[in-house]
């Protein structure tokens, strides 16, 4: 059966502080699209995803948590949306298998986040190598149509479709192909300017970081290299701060923006103070509502989010099932 409000599924690695790249490419979309509620939305911690590199058990039990009450606080209301931790829903893993029969090496080969992720390491592990696999799993087990990301996701989302085609080409129409939906800022540089922001580069800053250390990051932060001295004229376009200005600031503010950094008439710092300023104003309620979360309060939350992403996820998996041959229950349709 196909879901009759449009689904929207999106998920998020326990793997780090929300960072305020994932804030301006992800979480503040899913929050808009929660107080919205034109859609059906279902938010996934993806756990499977964290541990296909090295990490701490304990730590990610702990940031699993973490994570939740942060994107509760940043406007994923559990009563308007599902949100869950995906391990906790065990048919991400089995599809994954089933999935990995229909994608081929050659293109998680080319996948540019395995490329960045296994450059250098001694130990590259084959769950790295099939993580697209494993995200397309997720996507197709809720037959979401709307998938909203930041840009890195770009290009597994279009294996995920790839996948869509050639399963349902071999077994029937099962899958529904995802659409990626990019927020105005789907690529937040690391501080350092060397690459996207990300939570296991240490170029970021927390999302729910107190104000002054905030501050203290986003001061010495990248901005565009052609503005040594105060007198060199910027390129808004090229910069890192103008870019978080277009999600945080008014229009007003950023025509000056534009207009004092390509006239010289402004410092970085001044630019800078602007940006911080307006984060901040948004960031007092997220804050405070950060706050009221407890662990008890935000397993209940997940395990609630679970059931109903669970009973989602088996009637899929029962078509699926059928429609392979797997196992001993349902015949293969029309077989
Ligand atoms: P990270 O790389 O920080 O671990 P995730 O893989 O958990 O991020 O991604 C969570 C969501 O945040 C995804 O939709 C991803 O596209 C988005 N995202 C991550 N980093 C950035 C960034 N630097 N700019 C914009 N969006 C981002």
């Amino acid at each position: 059966m196909s879901p009759t409000k449009p689904r929207v599924f999106s998920g998020i690695q326990p793997s780090g502080e929300l960072h305020i790249g994932n804030y301006l490419g992800a979480t503040r979309t899913w929050a808009q699209q929660v107080a919205e509620q034109k859609e059906e939305l279902i938010f996934c911690i993806v756990d499977a995803h964290a541990i296909t590199v090295e990490y701490d058990a304990k730590e990610l039990k702990k940031r699993t948590l973490d994570l939740a009450m942060d994107l509760v606080a940043c406007g994923l209301d559990p009563e308007k949306c599902t949100l869950f931790v995906q391990s906790d829903v065990r048919e991400h893993t089995e599809l994954a298998w089933y999935l990995a029969t229909a994608t081929p090496m050659g293109d998680l080969g080319r996948m540019t986040q395995f490329k960045d992720k296994s450059e250098g390491k001694e130990f590259v592990s084959t769950a790295l190598f099939t993580y697209p696999v494993l995200m397309s799993a997720d996507i197709l087990l809720y037959k979401a149509t709307v998938v909203p990301v930041g840009e890195d996701q770009v290009q597994h989302l279009e294996l995920a479709r790839e996948t869509v085609r050639r399963f349902n080409y071999r077994h029937g129409e099962i899958f529904v192909e995802p659409q990626p939906r990019l927020s105005k800022t789907p690529r937040i540089l690391g501080l350092d300017g060397q690459g996207k922001m990300s939570k296991s580069k240490n170029n970021t800053i927390a999302l729910f970081d107190e104000p002054d250390v905030f501050w203290n990051k986003l001061r010495p932060a990248f901005t565009d290299p052609q503005r040594a001295r105060k007198v060199d004229p910027g390129r808004p376009e090229l910069c890192n701060i103008f870019t978080m200005h277009k999600a945080v600031s008014s229009e007003d503010q950023q025509k000056e923006v534009v207009d004092s950094c390509t006239g010289a008439k402004w410092g970085c710092m001044d630019c800078k103070k602007m940006l911080f300023e307006n984060f901040n104003r948004e960031l007092v309620p997220l804050r405070a509502k950060r706050k009221e979360q407890t662990p008890e309060g935000i397993v209940k939350v997940l395990g609630e989010g679970a059931d109903k992403a669970r009973a989602i996820a088996q009637g899929t998996m029962r078509e699926v099932r059928a429609a392979m041959g797997i196992g001993s229950g349902a015949p293969v349709p029309g077989g």
